[in-house]
């Protein structure tokens, strides 16, 4: 057995509007190691930006009122003990609602030469506030 603690690290404003933090939970995949997860905390408002996981994306919520979106539907609200599922290769974002923090638990795959995720813009003020 091996106990891990890794350091906190702040996610990149690249891919992230707000502050963003993520704790990862699994070390860097080891070869045939597929899985991976972390817990990533949101301020108010903050989100991911658009983007998909080739392998797909499990998020569980831990603290707060999650909003994701697909895209091409609707804004939902997953509050804490429930689970968004993100199939593979479908384009979404999953953020904090606009006066609270939010926690969630993401564990998500990596497929053999392909990266966790693939990123597009960022999620604009329109968008974000069109519940
Ligand atoms: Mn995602």
């Amino acid at each position: 057995m091996e106990i891990t603690r890794n350091a906190t690290v702040k996610n990149p404003p690249e891919w992230f509007t707000g502050d963003v933090w993520l704790d990862p939970v699994t070390q860097p995949a080891a070869p045939g190691q597929q899985a991976n997860a972390g817990i990533v905390r949101f301020a108010p408002a903050a989100r991911t930006a658009w983007h998909a996981h080739p392998g797909g994306q499990t998020l569980h919520v831990l603290e707060g009122v999650a909003l994701v979106q697909a895209r091409g539907g609707a804004i939902v609200e997953v509050p804490a003990g429930q689970t968004a599922v993100c199939p593979p290769g479908e384009e979404h974002w999953h953020g904090a609602a606009p006066d609270s923090f939010m926690t969630h638990l993401a564990v998500w795959d990596t497929l053999p030469g392909q990266p966790s995720a693939v990123w597009g813009e960022h999620v604009t003020d329109a968008e974000y506030g069109a519940r």
